[in-house]
């Protein structure tokens, strides 16, 4: 089975190369007894490098990547440097960056050329608002087959599906907070489409929630969420949340 997984999205954060260490080697620190849960750090990719020296058992991830290998793209990083520099896993299809103008088909390139370089993409899905027809899970399911178009079934188990509604996240104005009972339809939802496209072997994905979990929330998530761990941004970025998060999540 699966280990469950706390992922940490630092997004544009922190301001330099010393506190990226400082918040890094905080929780370091604090996680010698975690043992059945993998623990996922997405810093700028900038921090990669020295990070990776620091801790064993955290792993690092980053927060986007382009789809091909080498060449002119200007301004671009492949998966394979990622890789080099200490990634396995990679967040995609995130909100922010969809806002940016990336779609569907953008992230299924990436996740293809991410698999192949060996990073574990973590992908980001969810709607900017609910209404009461509940189209949004139709736009969920877009979603997922539009991203998943093409993959292999030796590879679903391998990607983590981030359900973030938009509206729940720590940066939207005008947020509301998402219930662990929006977050299990929406995981049951997602497991049963996967299965469809993928076969039973889907089941076993790992479906994740992210929208301002915080140290008060992530327990209640954890229970009655339909979830098998957590991606947290800003509460990624205060050591003492963080770890609160990660004990909840290991018991
Ligand atoms: P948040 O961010 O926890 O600050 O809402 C989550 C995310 O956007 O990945």
């Amino acid at each position: 089975m699966l280990k469950k997984i706390v992922v940490g999205n630092w997004k544009m954060n922190p301001l330099s190369a010393k506190e990226a260490e400082k918040l890094f080697t905080g929780v370091a620190k604090e996680i010698s007894t975690i043992k059945k849960i993998e623990i996922v750090i997405c810093p700028p990719v900038l921090y990669l490098e020295k990070l990776k020296k620091l801790s064993k058992k955290m792993i690092l991830g980053a927060q986007n990547v382009f789809h091909e290998e080498v060449g002119a793209f200007t301004g671009e990083i492949s998966p394979g440097m990622l890789y080099t520099a200490g990634a396995r896993y990679v967040i995609l299809g995130h909100s922010e960056r969809r806002s940016m103008g990336e779609n569907n088909l953008d992230v299924n390139k990436k996740i293809k050329a991410s698999l192949s370089a060996g990073l574990r993409p973590v992908l980001c899905v969810g709607e900017n608002m609910r209404d009461e027809e509940h189209a949004y899970f139709n736009l969920v399911k877009t979603q997922l087959s539009e991203c998943l178009e093409g993959i292999k079934k030796t590879s679903i188990l391998k990607i983590v599906i981030a359900y973030e509604p938009v509206w729940a996240i720590s940066t939207t104005i005008d947020r509301k907070d998402a219930t662990p009972a929006d977050c299990q339809e929406m995981a049951i939802f997602i497991r049963k489409v996967l299965s469809d496209k993928f076969g039973s072997d889907a089941a076993s994905v790992r479906i994740i929630y992210g929208g301002s979990v915080n140290e008060k929330d992530a327990s209640e998530f954890l229970k009655n969420g339909a979830i098998d761990g957590l991606l947290a941004g800003r509460a990624s970025l205060d050591v003492k949340k963080f770890i609160e998060i990660i004990k909840t999540c290991e018991a």
